[in-house]
């Protein structure tokens, strides 16, 4: 099935570095632990993390919110490192309702890290649930589901080096 492409690998890669300068200057004295929610931001944070001017850790999260294309609105984290005194930079790839971030946030937060901020490569506003603070922002999508650079559908296209629209019915 050919995908037809939104948001080009081009336009992706200039993106990533315009986000990796600002958060290099942003972060600049601090303890950078970048953390991936797994698993649709794992090529995004792999690419970021590389394009960093300045040091970084990484550590990743297992959520479960989605089945097929359909918020479920609950979440459950698989695994939770010690975030204590940490400056956390969480990684996502698409903001869509924003019940699973504002989760997220909130068990994070229970950890008392020393800073918490979002980036995420999309935000899909047309479906919002919970208002959510963006810090890092790549591109706005409109209300379609989307594919590729680590989005899946059931499991398929996370491999495409483009984000793209998949034909829900
Ligand atoms: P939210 O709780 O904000 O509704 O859901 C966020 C999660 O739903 C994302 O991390 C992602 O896994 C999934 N999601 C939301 N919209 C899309 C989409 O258009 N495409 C894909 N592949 N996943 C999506």
């Amino acid at each position: 099935m050919k995908i037809q492409s939104l948001i080009s690998e081009r336009r992706i890669k200039r993106k990533v570095k315009e986000l990796a300068e600002e958060i290099s200057w942003d972060c600049r004295n601090k303890d950078l632990l970048l953390l991936g929610i797994l698993k649709g931001s794992f090529v995004f944070l792999a690419d970021l993390m590389r394009t960093l001017e300045i040091p970084a850790e990484c550590d990743f999260l297992k959520v479960r919110s989605y089945a097929g294309d359909k918020s479920s609105g609950k979440i459950r984290i698989d695994f939770l490192p010690s975030l204590k005194k940490r400056d956390v930079l969480l990684v996502e790839d698409i903001i869509d309702t924003g019940l699973t971030i504002n989760s997220i946030k909130e068990e994070i937060k229970k950890q008392k890290p020393r800073s918490l901020k979002l980036c995420s490569l999309l935000n899909k506003p047309a479906r919002r649930k919970q208002k959510v603070k963006i810090d890092y922002l790549g591109f706005e999508v409109p209300d379609k589901f989307v594919v590729g650079y680590g989005l899946d559908y059931e499991e398929k296209f996370r491999n495409l080096p483009y984000v793209g629209i998949y034909p829900v019915k």
